[in-house]
């Protein structure tokens, strides 16, 4: 499921359910998570462990806050349906609206991209910049309110142990408090503990999938002059252990990502930063390191051993009033920068479930339907992870063949701007991966013609 097979955001659809949700973490998935209940609760309370502040700034309880994140087009427009005008404030906060087209230069299987012929926007800002006007938005919903500096302890169970009636969590104080609610979601990302509270309470976990990739990610932001709009990506791909991207942001400044798999470990000094980066296959990426002053008085590294699916949607009993999303369902190689925007699709499709049938049977309805937005992305990166035979975990069915045909079609896509353009809308999870076997692009595949980067659909 991408943007273009799911219905948009309509909250006239959804109709009064329930007094009070609480929402356990104030990330991307636990905002996007409490947009939409606000339209079906009375009230609804976001409850994050770290202490927020008002400024746009890295924090330590999502410690990816400090890389640079691509946030794709399904993420873009789900964000701006639930908060119009969203884009507009994060430009007004200095960010950036820039054309993935011809202002973000691809190198992919040993060649650059052809540039499509349609824009394809896309922001440039950091990661705490999203977060933030994300959260700017969500604090002006009147019936929402976020609970910052109070950590989540457990939930409460009614006395059959079927249903989950609330939390306990210490809050601002550092007192023990407890709050009821008719539904409780749990967005506390990768490490959530729903799994083995599920045991501890007689139910199973989740099946998982850990698709093992021994990724790290270091990055700094340098200095940018004010009208240069340049972005630059070149990947790890098979097999290629190293990849890198610079983002330009907000400041003036661009986001810069050194990114080492299998064993290939990304740079933690700054002598070694600039070695790596002058070993890529596009030169911008070394040159801009050496020649614009580091903003950044550090580099961070972030070490991400495995994508992991906790497959929810497999399980046969699961306790009502409880819903889990964004990460703590399903977390994706960073490389491909899927995770925003599954969480802003997963609280689309929980829109939907409560449109479709209130708060009935919500759990299992909502696992069975993010499991197919989560397919589609899973498919499309962990597909690309098994292109390295160091790649250990379950192979999706079909993943050889299509790791060969996708192989063959961006390689075609140096000089096809059509395949260009239709490998970007995939990747920006705007079409889904079946749109590059239409027979139109099947053809340009196989049948490349001197003049195929003339010819439009
Ligand atoms: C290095 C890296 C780079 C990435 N790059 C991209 C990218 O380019 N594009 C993209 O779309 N995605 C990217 N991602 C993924 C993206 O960061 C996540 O998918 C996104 O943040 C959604 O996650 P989440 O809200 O589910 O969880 P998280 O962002 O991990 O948030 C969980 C929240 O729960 C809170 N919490 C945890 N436990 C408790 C508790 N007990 N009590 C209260 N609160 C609690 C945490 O403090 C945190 O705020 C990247 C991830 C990594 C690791």
């Amino acid at each position: 499921m991408t943007l273009a097979t799911v219905d948009r955001y309509d909250p006239e659809q959804v109709s009064s359910i329930g007094d009070r949700a609480v929402v356990v973490g104030g990330s991307m998935a636990g905002l996007c998570a409490a947009r939409v209940l606000a339209d079906g609760f009375e009230e609804v309370v976001v409850i994050e462990r770290d202490s927020l502040s008002d400024e746009p700034i890295t924090r330590d309880g999502a410690p990816q806050t400090s890389h640079p994140h691509l946030m794709q087009e399904a993420g873009r427009a789900t964000l701006e349906d639930f908060f119009p005008g969203f884009g507009e404030k994060l430009l007004s906060e200095g960010g950036l609206l820039i054309d993935g087209s011809t202002e973000m230069k691809s190198y992919e299987k040993g060649g650059f991209a052809a540039t499509p012929e349609s824009r394809l926007p896309m922001y440039g800002s950091s990661r705490a910049l999203l977060e933030w006007v994300v959260r700017w938005h969500i604090t002006r919903i009147e019936n929402v309110s976020l609970r910052d500096g109070c950590q989540f302890v457990n939930y409460l169970l009614d006395d059959s142990e079927t249903t989950v009636t609330g939390v306990t969590f210490r809050d601002e104080h550092d007192a023990e408090t407890t709050l009821t609610a008719d539904l409780v979601v749990d967005a506390t990302g990768r490490t959530s503990r729903t799994p083995q509270w599920l045991n501890d309470h007689g139910y199973e976990a989740p099946p998982v999938d850990e698709v093992e990739v021994d990724l790290t990610y270091s990055s700094i932001q340098i200095e940018r002059p004010p009208d240069d709009r340049r972005g630059f990506a070149a990947f790890p791909r098979a097999p290629r252990t190293r990849g890198s991207a610079i983002n330009p942001i907000e400041g003036n400044r661009w986001d810069v990502i050194m990114i080492g798999v299998h064993g290939d470990v990304a740079p933690t000094d700054e002598e070694e930063f600039v070695e790596f980066a002058e070993s890529l296959p596009m030169d911008e990426l070394g040159e801009l390191v050496k020649s614009q002053s580091w903003v950044s008085d550090e580099i961070h590294h972030y070490p991400y051993p495995t994508s992991r699916w906790r497959h929810y949607e497999q399980l046969d009993e699961f306790p009502s009033g409880l819903v889990v999303t964004g990460d703590a369902l399903a977390s994706f190689n960073p490389v491909y920068g899927q995770g925003m925007s599954v969480a802003a699709l997963d609280a689309l499709v929980l829109h939907h479930c409560l449109a479709d049938g209130g708060g009935k049977n919500l759990g299992p309805r909502f696992f069975e339907r993010t499991a197919e937005v989560i397919n589609t992305v899973w498919r499309l990166g962990v597909g690309s992870d098994f292109a390295y035979p160091q790649t250990t975990g379950p192979k999706p069915p079909g993943t050889d063949l299509f790791g060969w045909y996708m192989g063959r079609l961006t390689r075609q896509a140096h000089s096809d701007k059509v395949l260009s353009e239709a490998f970007n809308r995939v990747l920006r999870l705007e079409q889904p991966p079946t749109a590059l076997l239409r027979p139109n692009i099947i053809w340009r595949v196989f049948f490349p013609s001197p003049q195929s980067s003339l010819i439009s659909t």
